[in-house]
């Protein structure tokens, strides 16, 4: 049965429709049906309001304000009551807007004797292009109905303001006002690298012209067939593309599972049940969907949203009977998105993509991470692109800095192609350097182990040629799945793992959930301070059989072999004990199993909590090894929140109290002979490597992509000296000592790169 909010809005739709087919100006067929609204919906003022870009609304029709309002009236996304609906894409009804603490009064609109207000956005492609308002003299409750009948209304204005003679007209506005575009662009930077190539708009989203199903079994059927299609061709493409194992794979995989999930396909069924037509019904559940988790904080869900878009899309598609291969001519290509799901870089020629620009995203968006593996460079965030950019335009992409360059220059284009060269050379010498040790110049051998997450980072133990692995983040699994993984899925990670590094070293380190690592599958608690709240190993404890799980899982993995094993965020002695227990009576249950255990089990733990270095005497008595985590240590020390790019500047690990707390840890370390390693951020720099080295530290563990820079640092560095200056420069009480230190490398020809 048709639902009768979507009865009485085709009656009203018909009308508009009417006005839209006579051929006035677009300006004043916007205003006529800006007053059809008013009129059938029994309001007694409307707007019209459109997104000139993602961040300002310009009135466009008036209809109950002051005469010729339209083009004089602009807000920002967020500014009042409009900006508030444009920036949540929520419809917002309030009886007294008066007395809303959001609205904003614009004396210029004559508002003054209004009272109720409601606002839906437009929407195309999950964005907002427009808000209709309307108002009314009195105080008045809008109901559900009547929201439903303006929601529906919305789905057709959407049409009309994204048409191409909308875009003309706004174009023709923008460009008479001399707002030209400029063609460097600044991005957020999510994968690393350089690009030049032709702009391929991924385009696949269009907007839905027809609205309200005429034959119902036909459109159950034409949306059966799509359903059916789309995941057979996803099936095939997905199992032909060979692109290497990791956790990329692992996303593409969950990404199939959401394709085929029965629930989503069933809220597309009552939709068309309930009137709408197949292609209509897919964005409905979307839009549905969208607003029950985008308040959600958790990255987690926000990215199943970017996958239930792309899905969604990916279905529109094969409605619209689109084939889901893209063929691209040209050899370089950059792909410029809106959003992208993962799967939709198989519809292209990858080995050809030289760049990705999407104009939404995330660090965690999966597309981003299946780029990085395939070594594509990524610039997220730079709003209007998409719009703006066109088929086989050049485009330069510098996934360092996070630019992208419309038309470049021709200096322009000769700096990418040279710090595409560069990156080629340097990828040779990184590979020379692989096979030569990492040994001073005056013989003193430094450890290298390299910082593992995600699986491709693996690949880093071969092409590093590293000492091991020196901290395995064992949460990213854990993060990448659907459900808690368990002890049998547990094992499997960590063999592989144990099986790349082969004869290496291997430290595991157990659960750091918590804080900027969220779980799927645990709520968000909400706290305040999550950095120095319930995290890590707090949780682990506090949740006891999801430790013992895991250690249960490190035992059977590293059978016959030596295990290491350290817990984070570790606050003083008891903490440490009370996990190492736990890990002890798992192994004698594991005996008493009757189960293969590790031929030697070492156990140890993380000092990144400033408390553990008062009590480090005590501890390194327990531990087998101790390991600085110098991200949080030195956000703890500094009380200065590590992901604050505010601070990022303003207290430096290069300095007196800094330094002087890390020559603390190595020297009781060395005294106690306890082995210690450094495995923050600060490990994998070569100027501050140099410092680390300087104060005594011999094992350094980093991001794979280190290595060949802090190697190089090494075999030019000669310790005796840098010991030296080291200690003189503990005596400066400079905020940094950084200036200090490069010049020191460059007068002594050490190579910092
Ligand atoms: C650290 O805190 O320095 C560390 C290595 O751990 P993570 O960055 O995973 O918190
Ligand atoms: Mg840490």
């Amino acid at each position: 049965m048709t639902s009768p909010a979507i009865n009485q809005a085709m009656g009203i739709l018909r009308l508009l429709r009417q006005i839209t087919q006579v051929q006035d100006e677009i300006s004043v067929r916007l205003d006529k049906i800006m007053g059809m609204i008013v009129e059938q919906m029994q309001a007694d003022a409307g707007a019209c309001y459109v997104a000139i870009d993602d961040n300002y609304l310009e009135l466009f029709a008036a209809y109950g304000f002051n005469q010729n309002i339209a083009h004089k009236v602009t807000l920002r996304f967020d500014e009042g009551l409009v900006g508030d609906v444009a920036s949540n894409r929520r419809t917002l009804a309030v009886s007294d807007a008066w007395s809303h603490p959001k609205f904003s009064y614009k004396p210029e609109m004559g508002e003054e004797k209004y009272k109720s207000f409601v606002g839906v956005p437009v929407t195309r492609l999950g964005r907002t292009i427009g808000v209709i308002t309307l108002q009314s003299l009195e105080t008045h409750e809008y109901t559900a109905f009547e929201i439903e009948i303006l929601e529906t209304i919305s789905m057709f204005m959407s049409e009309l303001l994204s048409s191409d003679e909308m875009n003309a007209y706004k174009t023709r506005l923008i460009r008479e006002r001399g707002q030209a575009s400029k063609e460097k662009r600044k991005g957020l930077p999510l994968s690393k690298g350089y690009g030049l190539g032709q702009a391929v708009i991924h385009r696949r989203r269009q907007i839905i012209t027809k609205i309200f199903a005429e034959n119902k079994e036909a459109e159950l059927q034409k949306l059966e067939f799509a359903h059916t299609q789309m995941n057979k061709d996803l099936d095939e493409k997905f199992d032909a593309a060979k692109i290497g194992i990791g956790e990329h794979v692992d996303i593409l995989d969950a990404y199939r599972m959401f394709a085929k999930d029965k629930g989503w396909y069933k809220k597309i069924v009552d939709n068309v049940n309930s009137g709408l037509t197949a292609e209509a019904a897919v964005e409905r559940s979307y839009e549905d969907m969208w607003k029950r988790l985008s308040g959600t904080e958790d990255p987690y869900l926000k990215e199943r949203l970017h996958d239930l878009r792309d899905v969604a899309d990916r279905l529109l598609g094969y409605l619209r009977g689109e084939s889901s291969g893209t063929k691209v001519l040209s050899e370089d290509i950059i792909v410029i998105a809106q959003t992208m799901g993962p799967a939709d870089l198989m519809d292209y020629d990858y080995q050809k993509i030289r760049g990705l620009v999407i104009e939404d995203g995330t660090p965690t968006m999966h597309v981003a991470i299946v780029a990085k593996a395939l070594n594509i460079p990524v610039v997220a965030k730079i709003k209007g692109l998409f719009d703006e950019v066109k088929n086989g335009e050049l485009i330069a992409i510098d996934g360092n800095e996070g630019f992208v360059y419309i038309h470049p220059g021709k200096a322009i284009q000769e700096k990418i192609r040279t710090k595409i060269a560069e990156k080629k050379e340097l990828q040779a010498k990184l590979e020379k350097l692989r096979e030569l040790p990492a040994v001073t110049k005056d013989g003193v051998k430094v450890n290298l182990y390299i910082n593992v997450g995600l699986s491709f980072d693996l690949d880093y133990i071969e092409s590093t040629n590293c000492d091991g692995i020196g901290l395995y983040r064992t949460e990213i699994p854990f993060m990448a799945s659907e459900v808690m993984p368990d002890v049998d899925r547990q094992q499997k990670y960590y063999q592989d793992l144990m099986d790349r590094a082969g004869d290496r070293k291997v430290v595991f380190r157990s659960l750091d959930v918590g804080s900027d690592k969220l779980l799927p599958y645990w709520s968000n608690t909400g706290e305040e301070n999550p950095a120095i709240g319930w995290r890590s190993i707090r949780i682990t404890l506090d949740r006891r059989a999801i430790l013992r799980k895991q250690m249960r899982a490190f035992l059977r993995a590293a059978e016959g072999k030596e295990l290491n094993v350290m817990f984070p965020m570790i606050s003083n002695l008891a903490e440490f004990e009370d996990a190492k227990e736990t890990l002890m009576l798992e192994l004698e249950k594991e005996k008493r199993r009757g189960n293969g255990i590790p031929s030697k089990v070492n156990v140890g733990l993380m000092v990144e909590v400033p408390s553990v270095v008062f009590q480090l005497e005590e501890i390194l008595k327990q531990a087998d090894f101790i390991s600085i985590g110098t991200n949080d240590l030195a956000q703890f020390v500094f009380a200065c929140d590590r992901g604050n790019p505010r601070l990022a500047e303003r207290y430096d690990v290069l300095s007196a109290p800094f330094l002087k707390m890390m020559q603390k840890i190595i020297t009781q370390a060395n005294d106690a002979g306890v082995y210690c390693s450094v495995c923050g951020e600060m490990a994998g720099n070569p100027i501050e490597a140099l410092a680390l080295i300087g104060l005594g530290f011999r094992n350094l563990s980093m991001s794979g992509s280190s290595i060949g820079r802090v190697k190089t640092m090494i075999r030019t560095l000669k310790v005796e000296d840098i010991e030296d200056y080291i200690s003189i420069l503990l005596k400066s009480n400079k905020r940094t000592l950084r200036p200090q230190l490069i010049s020191y490398a460059n007068d002594h020809g050490i190579e910092i790169y």
